[in-house]
């Protein structure tokens, strides 16, 4: 099923989660029995992430997406980025999408690889996103940033590079992560004036390690409320408390986001099925 009827099927809320391919050194099936656990939460669709060198990386999402809906039953969306692919890259992969049954893709420029050079296909999403609607009958996802992206110039810019990506092709979006809602009111707002009429879901990211957040913090630049550097701060040397108080932040996000009317909500999972699980249920009934 492609995604834009699934927002145009449901009148609650949409909730999807996000996955990523092993490390290339592992086998692909050490990650199925943890996928199978996610699947059995029945999101209404899982993303699955395209490793960040480009060319050559869409086999394992490919085959990850492919798992998914054709083995689990849950609808799937391929992450595809251009930076690093050429027309004929892309090509082949689509074909590949289409031989394993997959509707729904998420249009990604990449970020840029330290000792790659980039391809020149394509600059921008947005022309990815038009090359893909003219090659074949995908459902079209693009990424949207409520802190901004980190190379626009400023908010102005990158909302109406935004409107260029949806005018290409983009038939709803899925945000970067973030932890202080009122950044992501203020996006909507923005989107809205700026004629963005597709339906956005807000990411949102439960930290359940240090690590992890200092590593997304620096590679996405999402700011943290002092609230959440206490809890972070507090429970730092404590795994459980601070997993559980990562599953607690992100479900009090989620309840105000659902209460302001939100059009859905992407769980980045990390593949932790306990993560997945308690915050499914937490929402479940406020969907
Ligand atoms: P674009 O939409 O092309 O935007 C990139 C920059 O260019 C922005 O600053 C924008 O303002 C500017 N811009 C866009 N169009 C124009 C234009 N026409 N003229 C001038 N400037 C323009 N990365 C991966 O490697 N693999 C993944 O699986 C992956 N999944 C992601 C999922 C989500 C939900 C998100 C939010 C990000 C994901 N990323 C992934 C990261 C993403 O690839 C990077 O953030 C990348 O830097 C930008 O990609 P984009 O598709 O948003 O680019």
């Amino acid at each position: 099923m492609k995604i834009s009827d699934i927002f145009d099927k449901n009148d609650r809320a949409v909730l999807s989660f996000e996955v990523f391919p092993p490390k290339k050194t592992s086998p692909i099936e050490s990650v199925y029995s943890k996928l199978e656990e996610i699947c059995a939460l029945k999101p209404d669709f899982i993303s699955v992430t395209y490793g960040a060198g480009g060319t050559g990386g869409h086999s394992r999402t490919c085959e990850i997406a492919s798992k998914i809906k054709n083995d689990f039953g849950v609808e799937s969306v391929a992450h595809l980025t251009c930076v690093n692919s050429t027309k004929a890259d892309i090509d082949s992969t689509l074909e590949d999408f289409k031989a394993h049954n997959i509707e729904n893709i998420l249009a990604l420029r990449g970020d840029y690889v330290e000792g790659i050079e980039p391809q020149k296909d394509f600059i921008y999403a947005s022309e990815l996103c038009e090359y893909i609607k003219s090659h074949g009958d995908f459902d079209i996802g693009g990424a949207c940033y409520p802190e901004v992206h980190l190379e626009a110039k400023d908010e102005v810019e990158d909302i109406l590079n935004l409107r260029k990506k949806v005018e290409a092709g983009a038939q709803h979006l899925i945000s970067q992560l973030f932890f202080d809602n009122s950044v992501f009111y203020r996006f909507i707002e923005r989107s809205k004036i700026a004629g963005i009429n597709v339906p956005i879901e807000a990411g949102i990211m439960p930290v359940t390690n240090k690590s992890q957040i200092e590593r997304m913090v620096s590679m996405c630049g999402a700011s943290l409320p002092s609230k959440f550097v206490k809890i972070m701060q507090k429970y730092d040397s404590k795994p459980d408390a601070l997993r559980d108080a990562g599953i607690a932040y992100a479900v009090e996000q989620i309840v105000d986001l659902l209460a302001n009317g939100v059009d859905g909500i992407h769980l980045y999972t990390m593949n932790n099925p306990y993560v997945a699980r308690k915050i499914s249920e937490a929402v479940a009934s406020l969907l």
